[in-house]
Protein backbone atom coordinates (compact mmCIF):
# COMPACT_ATOMS: atom_id res chain seq x y z
CA UNK A 1 0.00 0.00 0.00
CA UNK A 2 3.00 2.73 0.88
CA UNK A 3 1.11 6.10 0.59
CA UNK A 4 -2.09 5.91 0.32
CA UNK A 5 -2.85 9.64 -0.46
CA UNK A 6 -2.68 11.90 -3.49
CA UNK A 7 -0.13 14.34 -3.11
CA UNK A 8 1.05 13.34 0.14
CA UNK A 9 5.13 13.62 -0.25
CA UNK A 10 5.53 15.77 -3.18
CA UNK A 11 6.07 19.05 -2.00
CA UNK A 12 9.64 19.69 -2.45
CA UNK A 13 8.89 18.07 -6.35
CA UNK A 14 6.27 20.31 -7.19
CA UNK A 15 8.07 21.66 -10.20
CA UNK A 16 9.20 18.66 -11.62
CA UNK A 17 8.27 17.96 -15.08
CA UNK A 18 5.76 15.72 -15.44
CA UNK A 19 7.06 14.38 -19.14
CA UNK A 20 10.28 13.70 -16.94
CA UNK A 21 8.86 10.13 -15.72
CA UNK A 22 9.67 9.12 -19.03
CA UNK A 23 13.25 10.40 -18.93
CA UNK A 24 16.29 7.94 -19.10
CA UNK A 25 17.55 5.71 -16.14
CA UNK A 26 20.05 8.17 -15.11
CA UNK A 27 18.01 11.45 -15.29
CA UNK A 28 15.43 9.50 -13.19
CA UNK A 29 18.22 9.05 -11.05
CA UNK A 30 18.91 12.81 -10.47
CA UNK A 31 15.16 13.74 -10.86
CA UNK A 32 14.40 11.21 -7.24
CA UNK A 33 17.39 12.00 -6.02
CA UNK A 34 18.29 16.04 -6.47
CA UNK A 35 21.49 16.78 -5.21
CA UNK A 36 20.03 19.61 -2.57
CA UNK A 37 18.61 16.22 -0.95
CA UNK A 38 21.93 14.12 -1.26
CA UNK A 39 25.04 16.45 -1.46
CA UNK A 40 27.43 13.60 0.28
CA UNK A 41 26.47 10.89 -2.16
CA UNK A 42 26.12 13.47 -5.42
CA UNK A 43 28.59 11.04 -7.29
CA UNK A 44 26.65 8.06 -7.16
CA UNK A 45 24.61 9.89 -10.15
CA UNK A 46 27.42 10.31 -12.50
CA UNK A 47 27.22 8.43 -15.52
CA UNK A 48 27.15 4.43 -15.38
CA UNK A 49 30.70 3.99 -16.46
CA UNK A 50 31.95 6.18 -13.65
CA UNK A 51 29.99 3.89 -11.21
CA UNK A 52 31.13 0.56 -12.83
CA UNK A 53 34.74 2.07 -11.60
CA UNK A 54 33.60 2.82 -8.10
CA UNK A 55 31.86 -0.42 -7.88
CA UNK A 56 35.17 -1.90 -9.10
CA UNK A 57 37.47 -0.35 -6.45
CA UNK A 58 35.01 -0.89 -3.66
CA UNK A 59 35.30 -4.90 -4.52
CA UNK A 60 39.10 -4.44 -4.51
CA UNK A 61 39.21 -3.05 -1.04
CA UNK A 62 36.77 -5.83 -0.03
CA UNK A 63 38.87 -8.42 -1.60
CA UNK A 64 41.53 -7.38 0.00
CA UNK A 65 40.55 -7.90 3.66
CA UNK A 66 42.61 -10.18 4.65
CA UNK A 67 41.28 -13.82 4.57
CA UNK A 68 41.38 -14.03 9.19
CA UNK A 69 39.22 -11.16 9.42
CA UNK A 70 36.16 -12.88 7.53
CA UNK A 71 37.08 -16.20 9.93
CA UNK A 72 36.04 -13.37 12.72
CA UNK A 73 32.37 -12.65 11.72
CA UNK A 74 31.58 -15.91 13.06
CA UNK A 75 31.57 -14.95 16.33
CA UNK A 76 29.30 -12.12 17.59
CA UNK A 77 30.24 -8.67 18.39
CA UNK A 78 33.71 -9.33 16.27
CA UNK A 79 34.41 -5.60 14.81
CA UNK A 80 31.40 -4.49 14.02
CA UNK A 81 32.79 -1.95 11.84
CA UNK A 82 34.42 -4.46 10.00
CA UNK A 83 31.05 -6.22 9.41
CA UNK A 84 29.39 -3.00 8.50
CA UNK A 85 32.00 -2.82 6.00
CA UNK A 86 31.45 -6.23 4.22
CA UNK A 87 27.60 -5.74 4.72
CA UNK A 88 27.28 -2.40 2.59
CA UNK A 89 30.23 -3.44 0.19
CA UNK A 90 28.22 -6.73 -0.47
CA UNK A 91 25.12 -4.80 -0.93
CA UNK A 92 26.91 -2.08 -2.84
CA UNK A 93 28.40 -4.35 -5.31
CA UNK A 94 26.73 -7.79 -5.90
CA UNK A 95 23.85 -6.36 -7.39
CA UNK A 96 21.09 -8.91 -6.37
CA UNK A 97 18.20 -6.32 -5.52
CA UNK A 98 17.56 -5.78 -9.48
CA UNK A 99 18.33 -8.80 -10.75
CA UNK A 100 15.61 -10.68 -8.39
CA UNK A 101 13.53 -7.73 -9.09
CA UNK A 102 13.52 -7.70 -12.97
CA UNK A 103 12.94 -11.21 -12.31
CA UNK A 104 9.68 -10.83 -10.04
CA UNK A 105 8.63 -8.12 -12.53
CA UNK A 106 8.99 -9.38 -15.95
CA UNK A 107 8.60 -13.20 -15.08
CA UNK A 108 5.40 -12.66 -13.04
CA UNK A 109 4.54 -8.87 -13.04
CA UNK A 110 1.56 -7.41 -11.19
CA UNK A 111 0.08 -9.61 -8.14
CA UNK A 112 -3.04 -9.15 -6.97
CA UNK A 113 -3.32 -11.07 -3.51
CA UNK A 114 -5.33 -14.40 -4.25
CA UNK A 115 -4.33 -14.50 -7.73
CA UNK A 116 -1.83 -17.34 -9.71
CA UNK A 117 0.35 -14.40 -10.00
CA UNK A 118 1.06 -14.33 -6.74
CA UNK A 119 1.53 -17.32 -5.89
CA UNK A 120 3.74 -17.44 -8.76
CA UNK A 121 5.67 -14.86 -6.93
CA UNK A 122 5.24 -16.74 -3.26
CA UNK A 123 7.24 -19.58 -5.26
CA UNK A 124 10.55 -17.59 -6.79
CA UNK A 125 11.22 -15.63 -3.26
CA UNK A 126 11.05 -19.33 -1.34
CA UNK A 127 13.23 -20.58 -4.22
CA UNK A 128 15.31 -17.59 -4.28
CA UNK A 129 15.58 -18.42 -0.65
CA UNK A 130 16.18 -22.09 -0.54
CA UNK A 131 19.45 -21.30 -2.97
CA UNK A 132 21.13 -18.61 -0.79
CA UNK A 133 21.24 -21.88 2.00
CA UNK A 134 18.13 -20.51 3.93
CA UNK A 135 17.37 -24.24 4.46
CA UNK A 136 14.20 -23.08 6.97
CA UNK A 137 12.65 -21.17 4.14
CA UNK A 138 8.88 -21.95 3.99
CA UNK A 139 5.00 -20.80 3.60
CA UNK A 140 2.93 -20.13 6.10
CA UNK A 141 -0.37 -20.25 4.70
CA UNK A 142 -3.64 -18.70 5.13
CA UNK A 143 -6.93 -18.63 3.85
CA UNK A 144 -8.96 -15.68 2.39
CA UNK A 145 -12.12 -14.79 0.58
CA UNK A 146 -13.40 -13.41 -1.10
CA UNK A 147 -10.99 -13.25 -4.14
CA UNK A 148 -11.25 -10.60 -7.04
CA UNK A 149 -10.90 -10.46 -10.80
CA UNK A 150 -11.08 -7.04 -12.18
CA UNK A 151 -12.81 -7.27 -15.64
CA UNK A 152 -13.17 -4.38 -18.53
CA UNK A 153 -14.05 -1.04 -17.72
CA UNK A 154 -15.57 1.61 -20.16
CA UNK A 155 -17.48 4.18 -19.62
CA UNK A 156 -18.92 7.00 -22.02
CA UNK A 157 -20.79 10.46 -22.05
CA UNK A 158 -23.83 9.76 -23.83
CA UNK A 159 -26.06 12.50 -24.09
CA UNK A 160 -23.16 14.13 -26.40
CA UNK A 161 -24.08 11.28 -29.23
CA UNK A 162 -27.43 11.21 -29.22
CA UNK A 163 -27.99 12.92 -32.77
CA UNK A 164 -24.36 12.32 -33.77
CA UNK A 165 -21.67 9.95 -34.27
CA UNK A 166 -19.32 10.99 -31.92
CA UNK A 167 -18.72 9.05 -28.88
CA UNK A 168 -16.53 10.95 -26.05
CA UNK A 169 -15.41 7.65 -24.55
CA UNK A 170 -14.28 8.22 -20.43
CA UNK A 171 -10.64 7.09 -19.04
CA UNK A 172 -11.88 5.45 -15.72
CA UNK A 173 -10.73 2.12 -13.72
CA UNK A 174 -11.82 -0.01 -11.21
CA UNK A 175 -11.00 0.10 -7.38
CA UNK A 176 -9.67 -3.62 -6.08
CA UNK A 177 -12.62 -5.33 -4.29
CA UNK A 178 -15.10 -2.93 -5.90
CA UNK A 179 -17.67 -4.44 -7.53
CA UNK A 180 -18.84 -4.25 -11.23
CA UNK A 181 -22.15 -2.32 -12.60
CA UNK A 182 -25.23 -5.28 -13.77
CA UNK A 183 -24.32 -4.96 -17.42
CA UNK A 184 -24.11 -1.66 -19.32
CA UNK A 185 -26.38 0.97 -17.72
CA UNK A 186 -26.64 4.54 -18.58
CA UNK A 187 -27.02 7.23 -15.21
CA UNK A 188 -27.28 10.51 -14.77
CA UNK A 189 -24.22 11.98 -13.29
CA UNK A 190 -23.80 13.86 -10.57
CA UNK A 191 -21.36 15.68 -7.85
CA UNK A 192 -21.07 15.94 -4.52
CA UNK A 193 -18.79 17.08 -1.89
CA UNK A 194 -17.76 15.06 1.13
CA UNK A 195 -16.80 17.06 4.05
CA UNK A 196 -14.26 16.43 6.81
CA UNK A 197 -17.30 16.25 9.41
CA UNK A 198 -19.04 13.63 7.59
CA UNK A 199 -21.86 15.38 5.72
CA UNK A 200 -22.26 15.05 2.02
CA UNK A 201 -23.56 18.38 0.31
CA UNK A 202 -26.60 16.85 -1.35
CA UNK A 203 -29.51 15.33 0.00
CA UNK A 204 -29.09 11.85 -0.38
CA UNK A 205 -32.31 10.87 -2.07
CA UNK A 206 -30.74 13.46 -5.03
CA UNK A 207 -28.18 10.31 -5.47
CA UNK A 208 -30.21 7.83 -5.94
CA UNK A 209 -29.57 5.97 -9.48
CA UNK A 210 -26.89 7.88 -10.70
CA UNK A 211 -23.42 7.71 -11.04
CA UNK A 212 -21.72 10.57 -8.40
CA UNK A 213 -18.68 12.09 -8.70
CA UNK A 214 -17.34 12.80 -5.71
CA UNK A 215 -14.93 15.58 -3.90
CA UNK A 216 -13.52 14.87 -0.76
CA UNK A 217 -12.64 17.59 1.45
CA UNK A 218 -10.18 17.09 3.77
CA UNK A 219 -10.58 20.16 6.47
CA UNK A 220 -7.72 22.27 7.47
CA UNK A 221 -7.61 19.83 10.98
CA UNK A 222 -6.12 16.86 9.26
CA UNK A 223 -2.78 16.02 10.36
CA UNK A 224 -2.55 12.61 9.31
CA UNK A 225 -3.36 13.17 5.48
CA UNK A 226 -3.37 9.76 4.61
CA UNK A 227 -4.89 8.19 6.97
CA UNK A 228 -7.64 10.62 6.83
CA UNK A 229 -8.13 10.27 3.39
CA UNK A 230 -8.91 6.64 3.39
CA UNK A 231 -11.12 6.94 6.34
CA UNK A 232 -13.28 9.58 4.09
CA UNK A 233 -13.02 7.95 0.86
CA UNK A 234 -14.26 4.67 2.55
CA UNK A 235 -17.21 6.21 4.59
CA UNK A 236 -18.57 8.22 1.75
CA UNK A 237 -18.80 5.48 -0.23
CA UNK A 238 -20.69 3.85 2.26
CA UNK A 239 -23.25 7.21 2.14
CA UNK A 240 -23.58 7.30 -1.40
CA UNK A 241 -23.64 3.23 -1.90
CA UNK A 242 -27.00 3.58 1.14
CA UNK A 243 -28.67 6.12 -0.54
CA UNK A 244 -28.69 3.80 -3.66
CA UNK A 245 -26.30 5.56 -6.13
CA UNK A 246 -25.05 3.68 -8.95
CA UNK A 247 -20.98 3.76 -9.05
CA UNK A 248 -18.63 6.57 -6.89
CA UNK A 249 -16.04 8.32 -9.39
CA UNK A 250 -13.34 9.41 -7.99
CA UNK A 251 -11.16 11.77 -9.30
CA UNK A 252 -7.65 10.74 -9.89
CA UNK A 253 -4.76 12.54 -8.80
CA UNK A 254 -2.14 11.34 -10.80
CA UNK A 255 -1.10 13.33 -13.74
CA UNK A 256 -1.27 12.24 -17.75
CA UNK A 257 -4.45 10.69 -17.96
CA UNK A 258 -3.41 7.83 -15.44
CA UNK A 259 -5.86 5.96 -13.24
CA UNK A 260 -5.54 5.04 -9.58
CA UNK A 261 -6.21 1.48 -7.90
CA UNK A 262 -6.63 0.87 -3.67
CA UNK A 263 -8.29 -2.01 -1.29
CA UNK A 264 -7.58 0.67 1.29
CA UNK A 265 -10.48 0.79 3.35
CA UNK A 266 -13.23 -1.31 1.09
CA UNK A 267 -11.81 -4.81 1.66
CA UNK A 268 -13.38 -7.34 1.77
CA UNK A 269 -15.95 -5.50 -0.64
CA UNK A 270 -16.70 -2.03 -1.96
CA UNK A 271 -20.19 -1.12 -1.20
CA UNK A 272 -20.67 0.25 -4.60
CA UNK A 273 -18.59 0.19 -7.71
CA UNK A 274 -15.63 2.49 -6.95
CA UNK A 275 -14.19 4.22 -9.92
CA UNK A 276 -11.14 6.07 -10.52
CA UNK A 277 -11.42 8.75 -13.24
CA UNK A 278 -8.72 10.12 -14.77
CA UNK A 279 -7.80 13.72 -13.77
CA UNK A 280 -8.29 15.60 -17.12
CA UNK A 281 -11.82 13.38 -17.78
CA UNK A 282 -13.25 14.97 -14.59
CA UNK A 283 -12.36 18.02 -16.02
CA UNK A 284 -14.12 17.33 -19.09
CA UNK A 285 -16.91 16.45 -17.16
CA UNK A 286 -17.55 19.38 -14.83
CA UNK A 287 -17.50 21.22 -18.33
CA UNK A 288 -20.02 19.63 -19.23
CA UNK A 289 -21.91 19.57 -16.06
CA UNK A 290 -21.51 23.50 -15.72
CA UNK A 291 -24.03 23.57 -19.06
CA UNK A 292 -26.39 21.59 -18.31
CA UNK A 293 -27.44 17.89 -17.48
CA UNK A 294 -24.93 15.10 -18.24
CA UNK A 295 -25.34 11.09 -18.76
CA UNK A 296 -23.10 8.70 -18.64
CA UNK A 297 -22.71 4.76 -19.65
CA UNK A 298 -20.93 2.66 -17.21
CA UNK A 299 -20.04 -0.71 -18.35
CA UNK A 300 -17.90 -2.80 -15.16
CA UNK A 301 -17.29 -6.17 -14.99
CA UNK A 302 -15.94 -7.43 -12.38
CA UNK A 303 -16.35 -10.63 -10.11
CA UNK A 304 -15.53 -12.23 -7.37
CA UNK A 305 -15.10 -15.59 -6.16
CA UNK A 306 -16.46 -16.44 -2.60
CA UNK A 307 -15.10 -19.70 -1.93
CA UNK A 308 -11.97 -19.97 0.47
CA UNK A 309 -8.44 -19.24 -0.92
CA UNK A 310 -4.90 -19.83 -0.02
CA UNK A 311 -2.52 -17.67 0.20
CA UNK A 312 0.86 -18.16 1.67
CA UNK A 313 3.68 -15.78 3.37
CA UNK A 314 7.08 -16.91 3.03
CA UNK A 315 9.46 -16.72 6.52
CA UNK A 316 13.39 -17.63 6.47
CA UNK A 317 15.44 -16.86 9.36
CA UNK A 318 18.92 -16.54 10.08
CA UNK A 319 19.21 -17.75 13.54
CA UNK A 320 20.37 -16.22 16.27
CA UNK A 321 22.53 -16.97 19.64
CA UNK A 322 19.30 -16.14 21.59
CA UNK A 323 16.89 -17.79 18.88
CA UNK A 324 13.68 -17.25 21.05
CA UNK A 325 14.96 -13.52 19.89
CA UNK A 326 13.38 -12.02 16.99
CA UNK A 327 13.78 -9.26 14.41
CA UNK A 328 11.98 -9.03 12.00
CA UNK A 329 12.46 -7.91 8.12
CA UNK A 330 9.62 -7.15 5.95
CA UNK A 331 7.92 -6.61 2.69
CA UNK A 332 4.46 -7.46 0.77
CA UNK A 333 4.93 -8.90 -2.16
CA UNK A 334 1.42 -8.73 -3.59
CA UNK A 335 0.71 -5.76 -5.80
CA UNK A 336 -1.62 -4.99 -7.75
CA UNK A 337 -2.09 -5.19 -11.45
CA UNK A 338 -2.16 -2.41 -13.93
CA UNK A 339 1.51 -2.72 -14.15
CA UNK A 340 4.30 -5.05 -12.63
CA UNK A 341 4.14 -3.31 -8.73
CA UNK A 342 7.96 -2.82 -9.16
CA UNK A 343 8.31 0.10 -6.88
CA UNK A 344 5.24 -1.02 -5.01
CA UNK A 345 6.45 -3.71 -3.24
CA UNK A 346 9.14 -5.35 -5.79
CA UNK A 347 11.42 -3.18 -4.36
CA UNK A 348 11.03 -3.60 -0.65
CA UNK A 349 10.67 -7.23 -1.16
CA UNK A 350 14.15 -7.27 -3.54
CA UNK A 351 15.79 -5.19 -0.61
CA UNK A 352 14.73 -7.53 2.00
CA UNK A 353 15.68 -10.53 0.07
CA UNK A 354 19.35 -9.37 -0.85
CA UNK A 355 19.60 -8.16 2.42
CA UNK A 356 18.64 -11.89 3.61
CA UNK A 357 21.18 -12.97 0.70
CA UNK A 358 24.53 -10.71 2.12
CA UNK A 359 23.95 -11.66 5.73
CA UNK A 360 23.62 -14.97 5.08
CA UNK A 361 26.53 -15.06 2.54
CA UNK A 362 28.63 -13.25 5.08
CA UNK A 363 27.82 -15.51 7.60
CA UNK A 364 26.99 -12.77 9.86
CA UNK A 365 26.31 -13.83 13.98
CA UNK A 366 23.34 -11.95 16.12
CA UNK A 367 22.18 -11.92 19.31
CA UNK A 368 18.15 -12.43 18.42
CA UNK A 369 17.38 -14.30 15.03
CA UNK A 370 16.95 -11.97 11.84
CA UNK A 371 13.60 -13.11 10.44
CA UNK A 372 12.95 -12.54 6.87
CA UNK A 373 9.11 -12.15 5.81
CA UNK A 374 7.65 -11.64 2.81
CA UNK A 375 3.97 -11.18 3.26
CA UNK A 376 0.84 -11.43 0.88
CA UNK A 377 -2.40 -9.44 0.82
CA UNK A 378 -0.86 -6.29 2.00
CA UNK A 379 -3.33 -3.92 -0.38
CA UNK A 380 -6.24 -6.31 1.31
CA UNK A 381 -5.82 -4.91 4.55
CA UNK A 382 -2.95 -6.28 5.69
CA UNK A 383 -3.92 -9.61 5.64
CA UNK A 384 -0.65 -11.59 5.23
CA UNK A 385 1.15 -9.96 8.31
CA UNK A 386 -2.61 -9.95 10.66
CA UNK A 387 -2.25 -13.79 9.81
CA UNK A 388 1.65 -13.93 10.91
CA UNK A 389 0.18 -12.11 13.84
CA UNK A 390 -2.52 -14.74 14.61
CA UNK A 391 -0.09 -17.89 13.58
CA UNK A 392 3.18 -16.33 16.11
CA UNK A 393 0.56 -14.89 19.22
CA UNK A 394 2.83 -16.97 21.48
CA UNK A 395 6.19 -15.54 20.48
CA UNK A 396 5.38 -11.54 19.97
CA UNK A 397 6.72 -10.64 23.68
CA UNK A 398 9.98 -11.55 22.12
CA UNK A 399 9.77 -9.84 18.68
CA UNK A 400 12.09 -7.52 19.15
CA UNK A 401 11.20 -5.05 16.21
CA UNK A 402 9.66 -5.33 13.06
CA UNK A 403 11.23 -3.54 10.10
CA UNK A 404 9.15 -2.96 7.07
CA UNK A 405 9.89 -1.33 3.76
CA UNK A 406 7.06 0.03 1.26
CA UNK A 407 7.78 3.04 -0.13
CA UNK A 408 9.70 2.50 -2.86
CA UNK A 409 13.56 2.32 -4.33
CA UNK A 410 14.83 5.56 -3.28
CA UNK A 411 17.80 6.82 -1.42
CA UNK A 412 17.00 5.72 2.76
CA UNK A 413 16.81 8.69 5.35
CA UNK A 414 16.12 6.49 8.62
CA UNK A 415 13.20 4.76 10.08
CA UNK A 416 10.42 6.51 11.36
CA UNK A 417 8.52 4.84 14.43
CA UNK A 418 5.17 5.60 14.13
CA UNK A 419 4.83 7.63 17.38
CA UNK A 420 6.52 5.22 20.08
CA UNK A 421 8.76 8.01 21.46
CA UNK A 422 9.70 5.65 23.89
CA UNK A 423 11.87 3.64 21.33
CA UNK A 424 13.73 6.42 20.29
CA UNK A 425 16.57 6.73 22.57
CA UNK A 426 17.29 3.13 22.10
CA UNK A 427 17.07 3.23 18.28
CA UNK A 428 19.44 5.83 18.05
CA UNK A 429 21.83 4.27 19.86
CA UNK A 430 21.78 1.46 18.09
CA UNK A 431 21.86 3.07 14.22
CA UNK A 432 24.62 5.47 15.48
CA UNK A 433 27.42 3.61 13.57
CA UNK A 434 24.76 4.34 10.46
CA UNK A 435 25.11 7.72 10.78
CA UNK A 436 28.13 7.92 8.18
CA UNK A 437 25.74 6.05 5.81
CA UNK A 438 23.48 8.43 5.96
CA UNK A 439 20.22 6.35 6.79
CA UNK A 440 20.04 7.10 10.74
CA UNK A 441 17.76 9.63 11.13
CA UNK A 442 14.89 8.76 13.73
CA UNK A 443 10.79 10.28 12.94
CA UNK A 444 8.93 9.74 15.64
CA UNK A 445 5.82 10.09 13.40
CA UNK A 446 2.12 8.15 13.69
CA UNK A 447 1.12 7.59 10.08
CA UNK A 448 1.07 4.31 9.14
CA UNK A 449 1.67 3.15 5.58
CA UNK A 450 1.95 -0.88 5.17
CA UNK A 451 2.37 -4.01 7.04
CA UNK A 452 3.94 -1.80 9.91
CA UNK A 453 0.09 -0.73 11.05
CA UNK A 454 -0.24 -4.64 11.89
CA UNK A 455 2.91 -5.00 13.96
CA UNK A 456 1.79 -1.45 15.97
CA UNK A 457 -1.75 -2.41 16.33
CA UNK A 458 0.14 -5.92 17.92
CA UNK A 459 1.73 -3.46 20.09
CA UNK A 460 5.37 -4.48 18.83
CA UNK A 461 8.12 -1.81 18.28
CA UNK A 462 7.63 -1.22 14.38
CA UNK A 463 9.93 0.71 12.36
CA UNK A 464 9.11 1.55 8.73
CA UNK A 465 12.48 2.51 6.11
CA UNK A 466 12.00 6.36 4.96
CA UNK A 467 13.31 7.42 2.28
CA UNK A 468 14.02 10.95 0.20
CA UNK A 469 10.86 12.56 -0.95
CA UNK A 470 10.18 11.89 -4.68
CA UNK A 471 7.51 11.79 -7.41
CA UNK A 472 6.56 7.94 -6.36
CA UNK A 473 2.92 9.57 -5.80
CA UNK A 474 2.70 9.91 -9.09
CA UNK A 475 3.95 6.07 -10.31
CA UNK A 476 1.95 4.52 -7.09
CA UNK A 477 -0.92 2.08 -8.18
CA UNK A 478 -0.69 2.97 -11.56
CA UNK A 479 -0.06 1.70 -15.21
CA UNK A 480 3.54 3.25 -14.33
CA UNK A 481 4.65 1.10 -11.72
CA UNK A 482 7.19 -0.99 -13.92
CA UNK A 483 10.63 -2.08 -13.26
CA UNK A 484 12.04 0.47 -15.90
CA UNK A 485 11.53 3.66 -13.41
CA UNK A 486 13.83 1.20 -10.14
CA UNK A 487 17.07 3.18 -9.62
CA UNK A 488 19.32 -0.02 -9.00
CA UNK A 489 22.15 1.76 -6.90
CA UNK A 490 18.93 3.71 -4.21
CA UNK A 491 17.76 -0.01 -4.16
CA UNK A 492 21.29 -1.37 -3.00
CA UNK A 493 21.33 1.65 -0.38
CA UNK A 494 18.27 0.38 0.85
CA UNK A 495 19.19 -2.92 1.09
CA UNK A 496 22.24 -2.07 3.07
CA UNK A 497 19.91 -0.18 5.28
CA UNK A 498 17.54 -2.94 6.01
CA UNK A 499 20.48 -5.72 6.31
CA UNK A 500 22.39 -2.78 9.02
CA UNK A 501 19.96 -2.15 10.63
CA UNK A 502 18.73 -5.88 11.14
CA UNK A 503 22.29 -6.83 12.37
CA UNK A 504 22.60 -3.58 15.06
CA UNK A 505 19.00 -4.00 16.75
CA UNK A 506 19.38 -7.88 16.53
CA UNK A 507 22.89 -7.73 18.26
CA UNK A 508 22.10 -5.46 21.01
CA UNK A 509 22.02 -6.80 24.39
CA UNK A 510 18.79 -6.02 24.82
CA UNK A 511 15.62 -5.83 23.16
CA UNK A 512 14.88 -2.27 21.11
CA UNK A 513 11.64 -1.25 23.85
CA UNK A 514 9.05 -3.25 25.05
CA UNK A 515 5.56 -4.83 23.98
CA UNK A 516 2.97 -2.09 24.60
CA UNK A 517 -0.61 -3.88 26.20
CA UNK A 518 -3.76 -3.33 24.12
CA UNK A 519 -4.65 -0.16 26.43
CA UNK A 520 -1.22 1.63 25.36
CA UNK A 521 -1.67 0.91 21.89
CA UNK A 522 -5.16 2.61 22.03
CA UNK A 523 -3.71 5.86 23.27
CA UNK A 524 -0.74 5.41 20.68
CA UNK A 525 -3.21 5.30 17.74
CA UNK A 526 -5.73 8.22 19.49
CA UNK A 527 -2.33 10.25 19.81
CA UNK A 528 -1.24 9.71 16.03
CA UNK A 529 -4.57 9.76 14.67
CA UNK A 530 -4.59 6.45 13.41
CA UNK A 531 -7.63 5.21 15.52
CA UNK A 532 -9.93 5.45 12.56
CA UNK A 533 -8.17 4.30 9.79
CA UNK A 534 -6.70 1.02 12.02
CA UNK A 535 -10.41 0.52 12.84
CA UNK A 536 -11.49 0.07 9.11
CA UNK A 537 -9.91 -3.08 9.45
CA UNK A 538 -8.81 -4.40 12.53
CA UNK A 539 -11.67 -5.95 14.21
CA UNK A 540 -12.11 -5.70 18.14
CA UNK A 541 -10.62 -9.25 18.98
CA UNK A 542 -7.34 -8.39 16.61
CA UNK A 543 -6.64 -5.35 19.08
CA UNK A 544 -7.00 -7.11 22.59
CA UNK A 545 -4.04 -9.16 23.28
ZN1 LIG B 1 2.85 -1.31 -0.67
Amino acid sequence: MATVSPTSKRAAFESISKSAIYKSKDEFYRMYNPPELWPAEKELSVSPSKTICRRVVLLFLILMVPVGSFSQSNQRNANPNDIAERIVGAAMTRGGAISFLEALTDTVGGRVTGSPESQAAAELILKALRDAGFDNAHFEEFSMSPTWRRGPASAWVVNQVKQSPVKQSLFIGSYGWSPGTQGRVEVPLVTVTATADGKLSKNPASLSGAAVLVTIEMGASANTFAADYVVMRSRTARQLASAGAVAMLIPSEKPDRMLYTSGAGIYPRAPLPMLSVAKEDTLYLRRLLAKGDVHIALDVQNTFDESQAKERNVIADLPGSSPENVVLVGAHFDSWDPAQGADDNGSGVAAVLEAARVLKSLNVKTKATIRFAFFSGEEQACLGSRAYIATHKNELDHLWAAIIMDNGALRPTGFSLHGRDDLEAALKQRLSPMSPFGAANILTGGDLYSDDETFVVAGVPSLSLEVVPSDYDNRHHTIIDTFDKIDPQALDLDTAALALASYYIANADQPLGRRLSSQEVDRLLKKTGQSEYVDLDFSTAEKQH
